[in-house]
């Protein structure tokens, strides 16, 4: 946990925009996304969200803007990914945070070397203008299985006389996953095909997925890697974390359940999953720690997973919220119908613990890697992360304002993920969203 001036809740930027209380992206914000102006051919490059403007860092570099370790780090941003810019380290992204904090906070605050306001101001683009690519070339994507809330509710379920796998509380669990199919906030899913074995019978069909979910988590995006063989301690782990984004793991429950004994997903999972644009720096969450506790019943955690400093700050209290919009709603002017809401402190494992143990055995990690948190469910009802959750598998339709119900997903269907976190004393900052609607399956 580490505070400085850039948490200052009295600081305001001279972009007004960013000053308002229920801003997503004030001054203490600061996040990173990939983007260019909508329709046009302009090369992506690296920004920062600002209020309602994104912060054009290629810009910036060519007004002047930055020196030192902050203008290498800006310079390492104008490029279509930022895996070099991660690649730099802590300090460098520390360096151009603190840059971006004193260029763009209120004039009477700000050092008077640089560029003066008239000229930050043409380095600014209205986020209503803007599209956005993949922030990182993404190498690998692990996604983890670390919400005991989840578990327990999957078990139960699923395998009513089974109990939580005894792992679980003992290991941050996961499998390997798929890049191809990874794809920003608006890209449109297309219902999935595959195997499902119909309850009664012995064989199986090829058909468009019946039990189509969401998860709700967080995406983990790796900064500077490890060498093949050598380990990331858990003390350490956060200097190679860059930063958070949500993440839809979108999900086909009965190609599932038939696919998944004895390798685990495979198509269920395969066919997208869905980022929101704007990456949130460690940095920026640091106000949001709090402490990280076991029951007393619970296996303590082995020495390579528990810092000295993970009981006092290891938990974030990220507050997650899921909304349906279908057809009907778009139709008849009605807002998104909040499903759950639930925050990440009520994680089993932690992002360093997560790290720790992918790395423990040598797996090298690289700019630009892709972790999934596993879903985000709270002990409540109302807090769990997907629909087979909050449905019992379908066996208690969520009923909507339109007249409508859901058990799982229907064509049409769009999940809008948001993301925030508030804490008395301290600026509130946003994820923004991550929204994808659903496409009837081709073939049918
Ligand atoms: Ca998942």
């Amino acid at each position: 946990m580490r505070l400085d001036h850039t948490h200052d809740l009295a600081a305001k930027s001279w972009l007004e925009s960013a000053n308002d209380d229920d801003a997503s992206f004030p001054l203490q914000n600061l996040p990173f996304a990939v983007f260019r102006r909508a329709g046009t051919a302009e090369a992506f490059r690296g920004g920062v969200a600002l209020g309602d403007q994104v912060i054009d860092l290629t810009r910036v570099v060519e007004a002047g803007g930055f020196s030192g370790l902050a203008a290498q780090a800006a310079s390492a941003c104008a490029q279509p990914t930022l895996n070099g810019f991660l690649a730099m380290g802590a300090d460098a992204w520390r360096a151009l945070r603190h840059a971006l904090f004193d260029r763009f906070k209120a004039q009477d605050e700000r050092e008077r070397a640089g560029p003066g306001v008239a000229a930050l101001k043409r380095c600014l683009v209205p986020q209503a203008d803007v599209e956005y690519g993949l922030p990182m070339q993404i190498g690998d994507y692990t996604d983890f299985y670390t919400s005991i809330d989840h578990a327990r509710n999957i078990v139960n379920l699923l395998r009513p006389d089974g109990s939580l796998s005894p792992n679980f509380q003992w290991m941050p669990l996961a499998y390997h996953g798929r890049v191809s199919s990874i794809g920003l906030s608006g890209q449109p899913i297309r219902r999935p095909l595959g195997q499902r074995l119909p309850t009664g019978q012995r064989e199986p069909e090829l058909a468009p997925c019946a039990r189509l979910d969401y998860e709700l988590e967080l995406g983990i995006f790796i900064g500077a890697g490890n060498e093949q063989g050598t380990r990331i301690p858990v003390a350490r782990a956060e200097e190679h974390v860059f930063g958070l984004c949500l993440l839809n793991d979108w999900s086909a429950r009965d190609i599932q359940s038939w696919e998944s004994v004895p390798l685990g997903p495979f198509l269920a999972k395969n066919f997208a999953t869905t980022l929101s644009p704007w990456i949130v720096t460690m940095d920026a969450l640091a106000p949001f720690r709090g402490a990280w506790t076991r029951p007393s019943g619970d296996p303590q955690p082995l020495p390579y997973l528990c810092a000295p400093e993970t009981p006092a700050y290891g938990a974030l209290d990220i507050q997650l919220e899921v909304a349906l919009e279908t057809a009907n709603h778009r139709r008849n002017g009605i807002a998104p119908t909040r499903l759950s809401r639930t925050s990440f402190r009520h994680q089993y494992w932690t992002v360093a613990q997560m790290v720790a143990h992918h790395t423990v055995g040598g797996c090298n990690l690289r700019s630009g890697d892709l972790l999934g948190s596993g879903t985000v469910s709270g002990p409540t009802r109302a807090e769990a992360g997907a629909l087979i959750e909050l449905t019992e598998a379908g066996k208690t339709p969520v009923r909507l304002p339109t007249g409508e119900t859901r058990s799982f997903l229907e064509d049409g269907d769009a999940v809008v993920m948001t993301g925030w976190c508030e804490r008395t004393g301290y600026a509130r900052i946003g994820f923004g969203e991550s929204r994808g609607e659903i496409l009837p399956a081709h073939g049918e």
